[in-house]
């Protein structure tokens, strides 16, 4: 059992209606009967649940972030978007930033540094995401996509207190594969060297299921887990959390 203090952060993607939100009671009194300190869990649903899951887990300590936000700080003439504080004003929390499904639709380091500037402006925390594709790792150039991520998105970033690391190689999204755990350990050791700065919160993201929790727990130096198509089960997002502690 760890003694971490861990992130479980829920993406819930395109998926959940009003209905969906019914099924939370099971993770609901499951975070109630745990020790509130030392683990975080935040769910991020599409924008259409944001408000009624903050006013669902208003008694809870779970917590709601966003998927996505405008760099936009003022309110403007733009048709079907939302920027930062409208997340906020809503109960959002968190935001996740430079999501690669983002990124693959055309999102750049520059705009996700601007959404990142707005989002901690506007006093949300950031949940940013960097991560390599399969052939950028087959050509061995993790560490210069990771560090060129990093150095682009949080340019003129000076204060990380309110932004968490999200490892997620492109290629263990959604496929059913992760990394093997020497490969893990190093790409984290690496963005934490990155910051110079103990405290920074990396986590991983990609595929983690309930089978291979038992061997990602065993990297200490990750902080929590992003967790995708096994969030959407609150069984197998219940048992992700219990595995990693036993
Ligand atoms: C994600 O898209 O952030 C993610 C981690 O997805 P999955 O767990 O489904 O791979």
């Amino acid at each position: 059992m760890t003694n971490k203090y861990m992130y479980f952060i829920a993406n819930w993607k395109m998926f959940g209606t009003l209905k969906t939100l019914n099924s939370l009671k099971k993770v609901i009194s499951f975070s109630n009967n745990l020790k509130k300190n030392k683990l975080r869990i935040i769910y991020c649903p599409p924008t259409t649940l944001i408000r009624p899951l903050f006013k669902k887990l208003k008694k809870s300590s779970i917590e709601v972030g966003a998927q996505n936000c405008h760099e936009s700080k003022k309110f403007a003439s733009l048709t079907g978007q939302i920027n930062a504080s409208m997340l906020k004003d809503v109960g959002a929390k968190y935001v996740i930033l430079g999501h690669s499904e983002n990124r693959q639709n055309g999102e750049h380091n520059e705009l996700i540094n601007q959404k990142i500037k707005t989002a901690l402006k506007s006093g949300l925390k950031v949940i940013f995401c960097i991560g390599e594709t399969l052939k950028e790792k087959n050509k061995n150039q993790t560490y210069r996509i990771l560090n060129h991520q990093i150095n682009n998105c949080l340019k003129g970033i000076k204060n990380f207190s309110k932004i968490i690391i999200a490892y997620e190689p492109v290629w263990a999204i959604g496929t059913g594969k992760i990394p093997k755990l020497e490969d893990l350990k190093k790409n984290i050791f690496f963005v934490k060297k990155k910051f110079k700065n103990k405290s920074i919160k990396v986590l991983y993201g990609g595929s983690v299921n309930t089978k291979n929790i038992k061997d990602l727990k065993k990297i200490s130096t990750i902080n929590g887990f992003l967790i995708g198509g096994d969030s959407r089960d609150p069984k197998k997002f219940i048992d992700i959390i219990k595995k990693t502690y036993n």
